[in-house]
């Protein structure tokens, strides 16, 4: 029998895979690779290792799960030390559960590396400090995006006075910064939207909640959301940088 790893690559910047993640790769015959991960983490693949390009982001056709499913058991079924790349965290959003499910069920030995995921690496690259103790008594991970169409409460969230990260919010970001503005939370919390976090490519917005949608009209996925006094802190780091660069 072989055996899967399902490993957390991090958010985007090869560097921010962790060495175990690394390890883990190079003892792999076989890599399935999601498309957010970036093709830098290949370069601990062996080179003899058969690639294999799954999944495709929101709105496009997705590699069915079932059958990435089908491939991890296949695989490791033939006795193959199988790489399940993952993007950030592999259960952060990221369906690594439904794939450990598959694996239990097959019988297949399976070994999680976790991952630094996008709502915290890319957050802290930017030094935003999401639980900074002035300002936030807790940080809340949510999707803009629910399986079956529906939203989180978003009233509920603005009442909890916590920072608020948010995956895949980018289509509906007008939307939920109205539910959220709707619930009461102040217009002029500071918020940001940043695409390619960690990544050469990266860009960002930041904008008081009320204007966001507005400023992030360009932005692509994949994007995240911060919103919560916190926030502050990148237009900080921003200043700095451009006045070391003047
Ligand atoms: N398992 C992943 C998340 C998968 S869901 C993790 O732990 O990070 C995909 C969503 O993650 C994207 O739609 C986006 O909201 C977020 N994301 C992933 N990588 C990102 C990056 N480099 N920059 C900004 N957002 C990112």
């Amino acid at each position: 029998m072989g055996k899967v790893f399902l490993i957390g690559a991090g958010p985007g910047d090869p560097e921010l895979m962790t060495l175990k993640a690394a390890r883990a790769l190079r003892s792999a015959d076989v890599v399935l690779i999601d498309e957010l991960v970036n093709r830098g983490c290949l370069a601990h693949a062996r080179s003899d290792a058969t690639v294999i390009e799954v999944g495709k982001r929101g709105g496009a056709t997705a590699t069915p799960q079932e059958f990435i499913e089908r491939l991890l058991v296949g695989y490791a079924g033939q006795g193959k030390i199988v790489a399940r790349l993952k993007g950030g965290d592999p259960f952060v959003f990221g369906r690594g559960g439904e794939e450990l499910e598959a694996l239990y069920a097959a019988g297949i030995e399976a070994e999680v590396i976790p991952g630094i995921t996008a709502g915290i690496g890319v957050p802290a690259t930017l030094g935003i400090p999401l639980t900074h103790r002035d300002m936030a008594c807790g940080v809340i991970f949510v999707t803009g995006h629910s399986k079956d169409g529906s939203g989180p409460d978003w009233e509920l969230l603005a009442r909890t006075g916590m920072t608020l990260v948010i995956y895949m919010g980018l289509k509906r970001l007008a939307h939920i910064a109205s539910a959220l503005l709707e619930a009461g939370m102040c217009p002029d919390t500071p918020a940001c939207a940043i695409e390619n976090g960690t990544l050469k490519n990266q860009r960002q917005v930041l904008a008081p909640l009320a204007k966001l949608a507005q400023v992030a009209v360009g932005l692509a996925s994949p994007a995240i959301i911060v919103v919560g006094d916190v926030v502050r802190f990148a237009a900080v780091a921003a200043a700095q940088a451009a006045a070391r660069a003047a």
